[in-house]
């Protein structure tokens, strides 16, 4: 991505005609001025302006008091201004315990970090907020970024063009800041496209904010469904702009979605939800993880306590799946390693556990080269070398403890639950062999393969696969690992880690775990080793390997299963004539109340369960409506768990190649 190429202005007063002294000399400065646009981010300090324009321009201090979970779009991300100044406002008003705000901004030029450092050492008062924020902004990945910045306030950031954010967004927005330069020197921000999608993704009363009243602007959000009002302006500048939705009652719909994906409706709730997750391994750890940091309380059940299948693994790599095209598969797994990282980051002690040594993946050359000519991660993250790439940010994590650290002090009984009842007044009942059934606002099935007990319906495809790893404690570990399908690297406690083996088995014995280490898996790691670097297996010997087998749980397309649980036999007899090819008005999915489906996620879990808990958490709080999606919308749709049922009833149709002229989409 290009950075913003910018010039402080000095001794000049800004638009407002009222300059404030900067809080450091060395930072002296009265305006900042984007070269590529021509125009400026802010001058004086930029935030009474910000106050003015957007913050009470958007009454949010009384607004923020009346809705708990409150949602703001900015068009424009920049110097993060107007999100620290939302935020400060958001601590200031006074909420009760359990609000939340998210932020959503995009942003296509990002501000390197000297200029980020040297904008935000002008706002004293901001000091620790910009701290905390340029801590966890992301490296100049393109796409979604879900970043947690206090317990209360996340910020939703799209690094990319404003209007394929705005059509992947997966949210609906209450207050829109409107700040992309001025209409003149940016129309791209202000076009009729940008309207349209805002007001197809605004909320019930949604309200719109800008410091222009340009006619153009006027006229293209009045088309767009909005009734606009000029406001006094500041400083020098008589108006600005303020409008609303105009039908104010209507429920904002889902128009994007197909209706086999659409989501339960929307559900204000006053409290939060009670969660019950059944699977104690890195899916429901990610989850519980989730859903505290929405302040959700949850309860963990497994038998076997945590970690004790595939998370519970002597080491496990951490680095990106990378996938030419932008697809959504490709978005999915690439912001999955970016957002682990994050996440790992955060968590208490992960310099303990996570060992960021390096992977260098073996590649062949075309494939390296088409991936570095258009990297999906920044620039120093990503680096070609001879036979592959290597990213230097990844490396190898220690599950046991990840998974630990991700729980924290979640409730973890092990119970063994036999028996999920859900019924149409929202509420789950947990049944176990001896006590009495447990009641719970919503459930996750995070078992993996023991989905299929649990969760009647026998529409998910998934599959068991074993897979052994080795370590060798006395061979002398690598500086990095490497990884070709099969991997070798430094392992946690010292020495050699070689995985992992990759055999399908029976769901029988895959719902028992019922596998074993066996000496032939143990040279079939150490042949792969070898084809890999010959001279260094060498100093593996099978006789000193400590082995561990475990089941992974596989879908067909190799993408995890997140989301709301289908009813099935609703989906049969509704979308029957999918099979015939019949384009109708489809309803919308039903599922069964309350029950959240987050497994299969095969080898890859270590990485992509921390989105697909965040996913699966901001969906149990009403995601799209009530809280944004932290994935584009595409995204959620290939994982959702109604894929296959879809799939199936379409390749029915297929096969008969019956009125093959209408078509219906993915
Ligand atoms: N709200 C910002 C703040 O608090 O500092 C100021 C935003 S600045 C006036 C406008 C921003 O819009 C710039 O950062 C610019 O890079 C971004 N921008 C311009 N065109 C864009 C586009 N087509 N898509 C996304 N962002 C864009």
């Amino acid at each position: 991505m290009r950075e913003a190429d910018l010039t402080f202005e000095k001794n000049d007063k800004g638009a407002d005609g009222n300059a404030s002294a900067p809080s450091s000399l060395d930072e002296r400065f009265s305006a900042v001025r984007s070269n590529a646009f021509d125009d400026i981010y802010f001058a004086g300090d930029g935030i009474h302006e910000t106050r003015h324009v957007f913050i009470h321009g958007s009454d949010l201090p009384a607004r923020f008091l009346s809705k708990r979970r409150f949602t703001i779009g900015e068009l424009g991300f920049g110097t993060g201004l107007n999100l620290l100044e939302a935020w400060r406002a958001f601590d200031e008003a006074g909420t009760e315990p359990g609000a939340r705000l998210t932020f959503i901004s995009f942003e296509k030029f990002p501000l390197s970090r000297a200029d980020l450092e040297r904008v935000h050492g002008i706002w004293s008062e901001h000091a620790e907020r910009s701290a905390i924020l340029r801590d966890r902004l992301p490296e100049n990945a393109p796409g979604f970024h879900d970043i947690q910045l206090a317990p209360s306030v996340s910020l939703l950031l799209y690094l990319g063009d404003v209007v394929d954010g705005l059509s992947r967004l997966d949210a609906f927005v209450d207050a829109w800041f409107l700040d992309g330069f001025s209409p003149a020197k940016n129309s791209d921000m202000w076009s009729a496209s940008v309207f349209d999608l805002l007001a197809e993704r605004s909320n019930k009363r949604a309200t719109i904010s800008t410091f222009t009243v340009a006619g153009a602007v006027r006229r293209g959000l009045s088309q767009a469904g909005f009734e606009v009002e000029k406001r006094p302006g500041f400083g020098r500048k008589r108006d600005r702009l303020w409008g609303q939705r105009s039908d104010l009652s209507k429920t904002p719909r889902d128009t994007r979605r197909p209706p086999w994906f659409q989501p339960p409706g929307p559900k204000p709730r006053d409290v939060s939800p009670k969660v019950a997750i059944i699977g104690a391994g890195v899916a429901g750890a990610a989850a519980a993880h989730a859903l505290i940091a929405a302040g959700c309380n949850c309860t963990v059940f497994d038998p076997r306590g945590p970690a004790a299948g595939a998370s519970g693994n002597i080491g496990g790599l951490i680095m990106p799946r990378l996938d030419l095209g932008d697809t959504p598969q490709a978005r999915f797994f690439t912001q999955s390693y970016v957002h682990a990282l994050r996440v790992i980051g955060l968590l208490p002690g992960a310099h303990e556990f996570f060992n960021r040594c390096g992977v260098f993946l073996r590649l062949d050359d075309a494939k390296a080269d088409a991936l570095i000519s258009d990297p999906p991660l920044p620039a120093n993250q990503i680096e070609r070398r001879e036979g592959g790439l290597f990213f230097k940010d990844a490396g190898v994590i220690d599950p046991q403890k990840y998974v630990q650290a991700l729980l924290g002090d979640t409730q973890i009984f092990k119970t063994h639950i036999n028996h999920i009842d859900t019924n149409d007044t929202g509420s789950v009942s947990l049944n176990t062999d001896d006590k009495p059934p447990i009641h719970f606002d919503a459930v996750i099935v995070a078992n993996s393969v023991g989905a299929l007990r649990l969760h009647a319906g026998g529409y998910l495809p998934i599959s068991g696969v074993a897979g052994q790893i080795d370590a060798f404690l006395e061979a002398h570990a690598p500086a990095s690992a490497t990884a070709a399908g099969p991997y070798f690297a430094p392992a946690p406690g010292g020495g050699v880690l070689v995985g992992a083996t990759y055999d399908k088995i029976d769901l029988e014995k895959a719902c028992n775990g019922d596998v074993e280490t066996s000496p032939a898996a143990t040279s079939e790691n150490i042949n792969a080793v070898a084809a890999l670097a010959p001279a260094f297996a060498q100093s593996l010997s099978s006789e000193r390997a400590m082995s561990r087998a475990s089941v992974r749980c596989q879908t067909p397309d190799r993408l995890p299963i997140v989301g709301p649980a289908p009813d099935p036999e609703f989906y049969q007899a509704s979308y029957e004539g999918l099979k015939h090819g019949v384009k109708a008005s489809y309803p919308p999915a039903e599922y069964q109340n309350g029950a959240w489906l987050l497994t299969g996620l095969g080898s890859r879990g270590l990485v992509t369960a921390p989105l697909c808990g965040a996913l699966v958490a901001a969906q149990i709080l009403g995601a799209p409506f009530d809280a944004p999606s932290p994935v584009d919308q595409t995204v959620a749709d290939a994982l959702h768990p109604g894929r296959f049922i879809f799939r199936e009833l379409k390749r029915a149709q297929n096969k008969k190649s019956l009125y093959r002229s209408e078509s219906l989409s993915d």
